[in-house]
């Protein structure tokens, strides 16, 4: 590809991740501002220096051959974790329990819901960013790479019709107030400036795809909607907390597992665990700048590739001998 297509093909993607949106509340019409994903005051410019975190961010397309699909970029706190969520009243108004460190309860389920809500809308919005420009890009690709993007925004679509299912749910139970229907768990755990809050699918129903067939001719046997599960880690005062949780009628047994092995497991088995996070499930996440540079260069090399590698990969059995926080 040429340097004018790739530029090209930048500015598409750059027009769709800047583009004006709006609330996604429900019913809500209003333009969306820029959201922080976790508190900004309470949790992310605590662990920032300079007023800056490290994240991963995908590569521009005019960069991609030389640095690989990701990079780590430090990010100013005011950008970092954000994503434009909902309108200003929402912003406040649906968040305000848990912005308020007088009222916020780690254990309560209506924070531990909102704390979910906000990651799971948080992926939903950047999926549908990613349908936007990938559908607009490919449009200028040659019939082959066509066909493999074209199968690329399916799982996207199905991906964001999936979540949008558990979205209207949990918009449910935080307006009620009943919130039977979701099970969520909070661990206390040693501190670490690493932030998380997604939603994920981790496919423990190796079986329903036997023959490992392609996605198109396996995608009418998924069953709707798929087992998703919400988890979110971040630092606060003196300790961290893990709060994962998935709805009663789709039980997730992976977040059952991982959950109970951070009750117990101590320092090197903890720190893999929290690695295997960010290296197997999930490129969303934020780093205070002195844990970054205490991960070895090597191990970040690694990293990318096993990222790289595994990306469309959902499986539960993933697995990596490499710990990003060994050194931690
Ligand atoms: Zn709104």
């Amino acid at each position: 590809m040429d340097t004018k297509t790739k530029s090209d093909l930048q500015s598409i993607r750059m027009a769709a991740i800047s583009k004006k949106r709006t609330c996604m509340y429900s019913g809500c019409h209003d333009r969306a501002i820029k959201s922080h994903v976790l508190q900004k005051n309470g949790i992310l410019r605590q662990m920032s220096e300079d007023n800056h975190l490290v994240e991963m961010r995908a590569t521009s397309i005019i960069e991609l051959e030389e640095k690989g699909m990701f990079s780590f970029r430090s990010v100013g706190v005011n950008e970092s974790y954000t994503f434009n969520g909902f309108c200003n009243k929402h912003d406040s108004l649906i968040f305000a329990q848990i912005e308020n460190d007088n009222l916020l309860d780690f254990y309560k389920p209506l924070h531990q819901c909102l704390f979910s809500y906000r990651g799971l809308c948080q992926e939903i919005r950047r999926k549908e960013v990613s349908i936007e420009w990938i559908s607009e890009v490919s449009l200028k690709l040659d019939p082959v790479s066509q066909l493999q993007f074209a199968s690329l925004i399916d799982g996207y679509k199905s991906g964001v019709k999936n979540l949008n299912f558990f979205k209207k749910e949990m918009e449910k139970a935080i307006d009620s107030g009943d919130l039977s229907s979701f099970n969520f768990t909070t661990v206390k755990l040693p501190k670490i400036e690493l932030c998380i809050s997604v939603p994920l699918n981790v496919n423990e129903l190796e079986d329903s795809n036997p023959h490992n067939l392609p996605y198109e001719a396996w995608k009418d046997s998924l069953s709707f909607p798929f087992t998703t599960s919400f988890i979110n880690l971040f630092p606060y005062k003196k300790d961290s907390y893990f709060i994962s949780g998935y709805h009663t009628d789709f039980p997730c047994g992976w977040t059952k597992r991982v959950t109970n092995k951070l009750s117990y497991l101590k320092n090197k088995k903890l720190k893999k665990e929290l690695s295997d996070f960010v290296v197997l499930r999930l490129e969303f996440w934020a780093m205070s700048p002195s844990l970054f540079k205490k991960i070895p260069a090597k191990t970040i090399e690694k990293f990318k590739h096993i990222f790289s590698k595994n990306v469309m990969n959902h499986s539960a059995k993933m697995k990596t001998d490499i710990n990003l926080f060994e050194t931690v």
